[in-house]
């Protein structure tokens, strides 16, 4: 089974995360990519140096020709701009409701560009978190989801929780904002069980894009049928390999490695 993965986020002009970074992730783990794009970024390795948001009926229009023809086997939300793109792919998903989605709560940019309008949120918790198999967000992103400050795995077990009361499904919770040298994610299912991931830290600044990359690795598991946690566990050992072998580009925060 090939997997077929719709990826809707925004573009990256130095490849290293959006649309990007997923398709490159998407084809790696042998699935086949399809895109529909939210926004264009001029952005390097040293940051976001312009944002040009796609008009809604647009965005709509590229999620409605590819998956009338060419189908889909899993859906990945990234960068989603503004609150009327939100909507209308909420409302698209919704008239696809076998559609599994993988929804990636893109905020901020590591160097610290907005890529979702601060009034947008609302309409991804209340619009496309009920509707996502699972969403995985960063501790800053969990953060502003549930208004709790977190220090440790007690609170990303607790800010899962509220999640979960909020709407969502599975929540696969990151820890790499955490300090240390040892990372911890936790992956809570809708029955309440949970996996804690553990791993090294990788030492490198070539983190850019690791987020966009781990959801699209998700999506191609699920889109391949593989379980949720086994996609989980698949995509982070991706991450790890992507990570270490990162091809030190740019000034800045460079892309990772995606062996394709
Ligand atoms: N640009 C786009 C288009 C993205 O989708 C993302 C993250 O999802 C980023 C930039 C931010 O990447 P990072 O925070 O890894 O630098």
């Amino acid at each position: 089974m090939i997997g077929r993965v719709l990826t809707i986020a925004g573009s990256d002009s130095g490849g290293g995360a959006g649309i990007q970074a997923d398709l490159k992730t998407v084809t790696a783990l042998g699935g086949f990519g399809m895109s529909a794009i939210t926004a264009l970024t001029a952005q390097n390795t040293l940051g976001v140096f312009g944002v040009e948001a796609v008009s809604p009926a647009f965005v709509l229009q590229q999620m409605q020709v590819v998956l009338d023809d060419l189908g889909t086997d899993c859906c990945k939300t990234g960068m989603l701009a503004n609150a009327a793109i939100v909507h209308v792919i909420a409302d698209e998903l919704g008239r696809r409701s076998e559609l599994p989605l993988v929804l990636d709560p893109v905020m901020v940019s590591t160097s610290g560009s907005v890529l979702l309008d601060p009034e947008a949120v609302e309409a991804v918790m209340t619009r496309l978190l009920p509707r996502a198999l699972v969403v995985t967000p960063n501790i800053p992103e969990a953060e502003v989801m549930t208004g709790q400050v977190i220090a440790d795995l007690r609170g990303m077990r607790s800010a899962a929780q509220v999640l979960q009361e909020k709407g969502a499904g599975a929540v696969l919770l990151k820890g790499g904002h955490l300090h240390g040298d040892e990372l911890e994610d936790l992956l809570v299912f809708p029955d309440g069980r949970e996996v804690v991931l553990r791993g090294e830290r990788i030492k490198t600044r070539h983190t850019h894009g690791t987020g966009c990359t781990l959801a699209s690795a998700i999506a191609t598991g699920v889109a391949q049928g593989m379980s949720l946690e086994g996609a989980v566990v698949r995509g982070n050992q991706y991450l790890k390999l992507a990570l270490l072998h990162a091809p030190k580009l740019g000034r800045g925060h460079g892309p990772v490695d995606h062996g394709v």
